[in-house]
Formats: structure tokens, C-alpha cells, sequence
């Protein structure tokens, strides 16, 4: 990463000061273009790239099955009362629901007030950590194909030399270097909603959504909640449905009805924030029409532009005015015609000429945030156990242009997702639910902070170099505050506190660079048994297992004792939380990573935990044992992993690394898991014997 970091950094030197369409044409390379070794180092890794983004799938376990591996064998109905009901279709309502399709054991059911699934418009910003979590739903490589890639981004400032025009002031790459193996890229919302769409409809619990049906409320109850749903299609117009769950989760939006069940409130900002935005097909001389560009004219505002999927459309936000508390932008009246003439005058001396207005809208929104993502009363949490949850919109609203809306909305779904099927099949206690509201509302609190932070620093007009007594933002100061915040951005920066399902730091020296609390950052890796060049992460599906990567030692043995005691020991973990009869890696899946190169390794030696039998057959899993691809990095250097003790780092199901342990802490693995999993016997084992 070194070299390219260099190389980049160079190129955003290069290129500063590019000037408009008064350059001659025949000028078609950019002063000090970046010499030749920054696109060989590039094309290099771009051919890596096609290998480790592909994310491995298993099927065939239970027998041969022609036909598209992602589609399911259904599982028929279980019997019984609903588990969960969600209520909205947005990004967090499908992925909570994509995430509990993945147990057909579970009864689900997810309603939508609209008619059916969304077409176009809404959010389109997809942030890399929300690629990882694509990766894990195995969608990852279709939206990767479909969307814009966001590499590069500009900013445009007034020429000094005439205000009324723009001058390109910078650009720099997007997304720094090694942050992720996923980029940050553009989607429309609607194109997110059908690959979850397709996921559930391919499980093998075939949850698709009940449209036409809107919340009118919930009546809780302490250990069902009963919701009043009124159909909204011409045939049942009025007709009201009463449904019980055992847990209801309002994903229902920034105006949600669940929220105002348990009486909640958004707080925050009183007055909105407009935003026009228009997705169009247009005819510019503007050069930067290809790029994410942040553009600040003198005196008529700002735009961002952002290219969209597909090669032509084009995405601009034009900020408006702050409204009145109790203003909307209705009574301004407002149309495309304001904002295609706006954005003219923005893009002067460029032109701007818009063929098509494929969607617009003018989008009002406020930070805000509720003060707690359930309905247990805070001074309650010691003997209450909570039934409702709100996610998404319903619970923190940002401005769109840090992009984190549908991102943050997603992760709530994926966060409370793998913790209502875990509690609800008997696998973990019922306290971890607690876990939801206290992680989500914290790090929704940290992104409204900096997304205020970063619009105020969007809106302010830029400073006049040749008046010193101008007020506004240095446009280089922004860039530098872009920049600084690109974490944040990317959706990287999310740690979670020490609680029961997330274990302090103490360890944390044997890997440095798997930090606890945050997501498990991937690293590439080969695969023992079928020589497969891939990214560790890509092992963590959305299935609701626990991992402990075992990472050797250069002396295994420690490696060899502890699959030893994981398989036998009868304080074993892995014993002792995993149903009878189910698949030894069903709740905790155990892998090993060597440091020694792929083909130095006998298969055959390996411990027995890590080719285990499984399935109707007992084939064995030959996708265990993993070593370091050389040829990209050696995960040990990467990550920071102590090559003499080698360690354990614990994955969440949601891809967030929960503990690191020294390889010989049996105890203190075991008791880790004592802390949150349910230990399963003939009794207890809930969902093997529920079918
Ligand atoms: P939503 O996507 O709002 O989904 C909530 C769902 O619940 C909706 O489908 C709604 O119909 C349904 N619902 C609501 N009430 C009920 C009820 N009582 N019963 C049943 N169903 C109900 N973000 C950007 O970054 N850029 C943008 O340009 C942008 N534009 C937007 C334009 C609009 C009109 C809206 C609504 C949002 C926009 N957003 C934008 C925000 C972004 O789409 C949201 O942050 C994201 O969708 C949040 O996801 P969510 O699942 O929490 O809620």
C-alpha cells in the first residue's frame, strides 16, 4: 500500500489548478500526469481483485441439487405464533428481514404501508463496510458489476481570479488505501431492496413482503405485542388486521408509527435542512461529470454531484435554504425546473443542459435521534426485557451528504438481526437484546454528531482569497476535514463498548490489527485444501454463527491442543452450546489459519475439528484451514498477529471482532460464551426439534 499511497499522493498534487473550458482542446494531458508505475501498480491488484471479491459458497451438503445454488430448498411454514413482525420495506427493514429469512424456523412476516417494492429515488450512497455486509448476504459481486465505483472525488472552488466562475481545486482518491477490500460505490435505494427482495425470496423460508398494509399501532404486553395493521390496497380498503408477535421492530422511517406507539421522539434539530436532488440525463462540457465532485460557487451555493450506475445518469444535490420549524418545502413551490436552473448557475462557466429528469425530489431532513432504540425504560433495563425495537430512520435521521442514512439504517438491521434469531432459538439468553439499543444508539449519536459537523461544512460559503475580511470555509479546509472523516464515511470507524457479547481489550496486543469492538477487517488468504487465492472475511456469512479464527503459532502444537479440547473437553464450548444432532459448526465455527505457505502444509495431519463431518452424509468441510497468500500480503504482517503465540480472534455474527485470546485460554474462551449462549441438551435444543 506504501507505494500506491505515494503515488497518489502525487497525483492529487499533479493535478491541481486545472482550469475550464477555456483550455485549449488540444491540451489533453493534465499537467504532471502520475507516471505509469502508479496504473501498473493498479492493474496488479485490480487482477488480485477479481479473485478475493468473489465470495465462495457452499451447497450440496445435504445431497445434490441442480439448479441456482442461492435458491433454497423451502422449508415449509412453521407452525405456531409469529416471532417477529417488522413493519417497513426500507433498507432496514429488509435487512433485518433478509438476515431472519436465513432461519426458515423462524416466523417472520414484514409488512409495507406502499403498494409494492420501491422503483426509484431515495438514497444511493453504499459505504464499504456496507459492501462486507453485502459480501456476507451474497450479493456483493452483483452490485460490485451494477454500480458506480467511487474512486476519485474533486472540489470545485470560485476562480480568484473571477468569482463568478469555478475552478477545479483538488482531487483525491476516495477512499484510502487497505481501509477495505470493497469499494465505496453508487446504487440506487430500490436496487438494495431488490437484492434483499431476491435473498428472501431464494431462502428457504420464501419471506416475501405483505404490501398494503400500514400500522396503526401496538399494544405491548410483557411477553407478546399485539399490532393493529389497516390494508390500504382498493379490495380491503379499511379492513383492519390484528397480529400478535413475540417481537415487533418498526423499521417504518423517519415519520414511524412505532416509535410513536412507544412514545419516543426524535430529537434534535427543529428546523430541516432542504436538499434538492435530481437523478438526470444531461449534456455538459462540465469534465467532472464522471467523478464525485463537491463543487462551491461564490454566491449561488453548492452542489454535489454524483455519478450513478450505468454509464449516463447523473445524481445532483443542491442545497436550499433552512426552513422554518414548522415550514415545509411544499409551500415554497418548487419544482425541477428550480433545481436544473439552480445547478446552471452553480456549474458556471459550464453548461448544462438536461434531457431527462429521471426522479426528483426535494428532501427535507433533520439530525435527530431518539434517546433509546426500545421500549424499555432505561431505569427499567435490570428487569425488563425489551419486545419492540425501531431501526433506521425511525430512530436517527442524518443529512444526505455524508451518505450515512441508508448505510446506518442497514447496519441496525444486521446488528439486531442474528440477536432476535439467536434468543428466539433458544441459542443465546434474552438479555442480549439489551445489546441493540445500547450499541446502535451510541454509534448513531457519534454519526450525527459528524454528520452535522460535515453538512454545516458543506453549506458554509467559501472564503474570498483576496478580501481577508471575508467570512465562510477555506475550501481547503473542508477538503481536509473530507479527508479526516473518511472512516466515518466508509462506515469503518464503528466501535462497539465492552458488554457481555463484546469483551474489553486486554488482548489486544496479539493482533493489532483485528481491533475489538470494530468490524473484522479482512485480509487475503489461501485456502488449504483447493489452493483458493480469497479474503478471510468473506467466510462470515449472514447466517447467525460465531467464529473463532485460530491463528498458529509457527510450532502448531498449541493449535493442535486447543482443537483437541474444543472437540472433547466437556467444558468445551463448542460442545456445549451447539444442539444435539446439529452440525458441529452450527453455532460456533471454528477456523485455523497456518503461516507457513499453502503447499507446505499435509491436509491429512490436520486436526479433525478442522475437517469436520457434517450434513445427512457426514462429508467433510475441507473449507477450515486457510494460510497467507503471499502474493498479496501475509495476513500476519497485515494484521498485526504475534507470530510466536499466535492467537484466537472472535467474530460476531455480524462481523464485528468480539474478543481476542491467547491460544491457550480455554477457560477464558469458555467463559466468554458462558456469558451470553444458552448451553444446549436433549431439553433445551429448540430448533432442531421445532421442525
Ligand atoms: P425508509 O427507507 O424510510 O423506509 C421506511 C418504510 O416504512 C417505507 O417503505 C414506508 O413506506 C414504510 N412505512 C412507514 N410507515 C409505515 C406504517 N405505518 N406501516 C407500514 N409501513 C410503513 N437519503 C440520501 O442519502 N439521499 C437522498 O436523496 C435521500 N432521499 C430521500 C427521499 C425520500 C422521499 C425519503 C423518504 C428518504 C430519502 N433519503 C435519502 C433517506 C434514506 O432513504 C433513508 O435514510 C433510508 O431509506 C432509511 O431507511 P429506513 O429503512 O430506516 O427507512
Amino acid at each position: 500500500a506504501g507505494p500506491v499511497s505515494a503515488v497518489n499522493r502525487h497525483l492529487t498534487l499533479a493535478i491541481n489548478g486545472t482550469h475550464g473550458p477555456s483550455a485549449p482542446s488540444s491540451q489533453k494531458f493534465l499537467r504532471g500526469a502520475p507516471p505509469g508505475a502508479f496504473f501498473k501498480k493498479r492493474c496488479f491488484l485490480d487482477l488480485v481483485f477479481l479473485s478475493i471479491h468473489a465470495s465462495p459458497m457452499q451447497f450440496h451438503l445435504n445431497g445434490f441439487r441442480p439448479g441456482d445454488p442461492h435458491l433454497h430448498e423451502p422449508a415449509g411454514a412453521p407452525g405456531g405464533e409469529l416471532d417477529v413482525l417488522i413493519v417497513g420495506c426500507g433498507p432496514a427493514g429488509l435487512t433485518l428481514a433478509a438476515q431472519l429469512a436465513a432461519f426458515p424456523d423462524i416466523r417472520t412476516r414484514i409488512v409495507e404501508q406502499k403498494s409494492g417494492p420501491l422503483k426509484l429515488g431515495q438514497a444511493d450512497g453504499i459505504a464499504c463496510r456496507t459492501m462486507e455486509m453485502f459480501a456476507a448476504f451474497g450479493f456483493a459481486e452483483r452490485v460490485l458489476a451494477e454500480a458506480y465505483w467511487v474512486n476519485e472525488t474533486t472540489f470545485w472552488k470560485p476562480d480568484p481570479a473571477r468569482r463568478d466562475r469555478i475552478i477545479r481545486g483538488d482531487r483525491i482518491q476516495d477512499t484510502e488505501d487497505g481501509l477495505s477490500e470493497f469499494p465505496h460505490v453508487i446504487m440506487n435505494q430500490a436496487r438494495v431492496h431488490d437484492f434483499y427482495l431476491d435473498v428472501m425470496q431464494k431462502s428457504a423460508a420464501r419471506l416475501t413482503p405483505d404490501y398494503a398494509r400500514r400500522l396503526l399501532d401496538l399494544a405491548v404486553a410483557p411477553d407478546r405485542v399485539t399490532a393493529r395493521l389497516e390494508r390500504t390496497d382498493t379490495a380491503h380498503e379499511g379492513e383492519v388486521e390484528i397480529v400478535t408477535a413475540r417481537y415487533v421492530v418498526g423499521c417504518d422511517g423517519a415519520r414511524s408509527a412505532v416509535r410513536r406507539s412507544l412514545g419516543r421522539a426524535l430529537i434534535g434539530d427543529s428546523a430541516n435542512q432542504a436538499w434538492g436532488v435530481m437523478d438526470v440525463l444531461a449534456v455538459t462540457d462540465f469534465p467532472d461529470i464522471r467523478l464525485k465532485s463537491a463543487i462551491h460557487s461564490a454566491r449561488e451555493g453548492s452542489v454535489l454531484i454524483i455519478p450513478r450506475e450505468g454509464g449516463f445518469l447523473v445524481r445532483l444535490y443542491i442545497e436550499l435554504d433552512k426552513l422554518g420549524e414548522s415550514e415545509r418545502i411544499a409551500s415554497r413551490n418548487i419544482d425541477a425546473a428550480h433545481l436544473i436552473a439552480a445547478a446552471q448557475r452553480i456549474l458556471r462557466p459550464y453548461t448544462l443542459d438536461v434531457k431527462e429528469v429521471a426522479w426528483w425530489s426535494v428532501y427535507e431532513i433533520g439530525q435527530r435521534l431518539c434517546d433509546k432504540f426500545d421500549d424499555v425504560p432505561a431505569q427499567d433495563v435490570a428487569h425488563r426485557l425489551p419486545r419492540v425495537f425501531i431501526a433506521g430512520d425511525s430512530c436517527h435521521t442524518h443529512s444526505p451528504k455524508a451518505g450515512q442514512g441508508m448505510n446506518v439504517s442497514m447496519q441496525d438491521g444486521f446488528n439486531l438481526g442474528w440477536k432476535l434469531a439467536s434468543v428466539i432459538r433458544g441459542l443465546a439468553r434474552q438479555e442480549i437484546l439489551h445489546s441493540y439499543s445500547d450499541e446502535r444508539q451510541g454509534i448513531a449519536a457519534e454519526l450525527i454528531d459528524f454528520d452535522r459537523e460535515f453538512a454545516k461544512m458543506f453549506s458554509a460559503p467559501p472564503k474570498d482569497p483576496n478580501d481577508p475580511a471575508s467570512t465562510g470555509i477555506d475550501p481547503a479546509d473542508f477538503q481536509k476535514y473530507f479527508i479526516m472523516q473518511g472512516r466515518f464515511t466508509a462506515g469503518t470507524a464503528t466501535r462497539y463498548k465492552a458488554s457481555l457479547i463484546s469483551a474489553p481489550p486486554i488482548h489486544q496486543h496479539l493482533a493489532t490489527g483485528f481491533v475489538v469492538g470494530m468490524r473484522f477487517h479482512s485480509a487475503p488468504v489461501i485456502r488449504l485444501a483447493d489452493a483458493r487465492p480469497m479474503h478471510l472475511g468473506h467466510t462470515l456469512k449472514a447466517d447467525g454463527r460465531w467464529r473463532v479464527f485460530a491463528f498458529a503459532p509457527v510450532e502448531t502444537t498449541p493449535l493442535d491442543r486447543l482443537c483437541a479440547f474444543l472437540a472433547d473437553a466437556p467444558e468445551s464450548p463448542v460442545r456445549n452450546f451447539t444442539p444435539p444432532r446439529a452440525d458441529i459448526d452450527s453455532v460456533i465455527d471454528v477456523r485455523a489459519i497456518f503461516q507457513q505457505p499453502h503447499a507446505s502444509l499435509a491436509l491429512e495431519a490436520m486436526p479433525s475439528l478442522l475437517l469436520p463431518p457434517k450434513g445427512r452424509y457426514g462429508l467433510r468441510d475441507y473449507e477450515k484451514i486457510f494460510c497467507p497468500d503471499f502474493k498479496t500480503g501475509d495476513i500476519f504482517d497485515l494484521r498485526g498477529i504475534n507470530r510466536a503465540q499466535g492467537c484466537m480472534v472472535i467474530v460476531r455474527p455480524d462481523q464485528y471482532v468480539a474478543h481476542i485470546l491467547p491460544l491457550e485460554d480455554y477457560a477464558g474462551l469458555a467463559a466468554f460464551f458462558d456469558g451470553f449462549l444458552r448451553r444446549q441438551n436433549e431439553e433445551s435444543s429448540y430448533f432442531f426439534e421445532k421442525k
